[in-house]
């Protein structure tokens, strides 16, 4: 599939079908073979980019049921955004020219939970929390899981984050070339919901 010839609303649509059959169990595990290996060698031509929690729990290419060379990914703990991440998103947005660009947070979220609960992170960890805890500040007088609701709000930010981020992705958005989404990943359903 070529990623230049199809827009964001379209393959919003196909990661959604793939989501749809990794729920209900129906998995096809497409692109996956050594057909595909041998023809992605020379170069790969991905069709949309995700930002994900790096929780071993939210593989994007199981839970949109996608194969080699489908999906350019990104992950971190909280689905945040820095310097390094940001280029590596860059890149596939102006380099690989995906269409869609999905920041994806999950329920019950390890790196969110831990902010939200005030713990004192040690180490690099620490690095995490400035990112998050405005997130949770917002999402302390929502009704529901504080988690949750904070991890939507995490998605929500950066997704808003990249969109206004010059001098590359933010005017790729304006010229409808890139669709920027936020998504939010139901562990015990299997199911992603898109973030308005
Ligand atoms: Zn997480």
């Amino acid at each position: 599939m070529e990623s230049t010839a199809l827009g964001g609303d379209t393959v919003l649509e196909r990661l959604l079908r793939g989501n749809r059959r990794f729920a209900a169990g129906c998995c096809r595990h497409p692109r996956q073979d050594t057909g595909r290996r041998n023809a992605l060698v020379s170069g790969q031509a991905p069709w949309a980019a995700i930002l994900s929690c790096a929780d071993s729990r939210v593989p994007p290419e199981l839970i949109f049921d996608q194969g080699l060379g489908d999906l350019f990914v990104v992950r971190v703990a909280g689905s945040i955004i820095n310097d390094h991440l940001l280029g590596s998103l860059e890149y596939a947005a102006v380099g690989l020219r995906v269409p869609l660009l999905m920041v994806l947070a999950h329920s019950n979220c390890g790196a969110v939970a831990a902010v939200a609960s005030g713990a004192d992170l040690q180490g690099h960890m620490a690095s995490l929390a400035p990112a998050i805890r405005p997130a949770v500040d917002r999402a302390g007088s929502m009704e529901g899981d504080l988690t949750d609701n904070a991890a939507r709000e995490v998605a929500r930010m950066t997704a808003g984050q990249l969109t206004a981020s010059e001098p590359i992705l933010a005017p790729l958005v304006r010229n409808g070339q890139l669709r920027i989404t936020a998504a939010f990943y139901h562990l015990a359903h299997g199911t992603v919901e898109l973030l308005s």
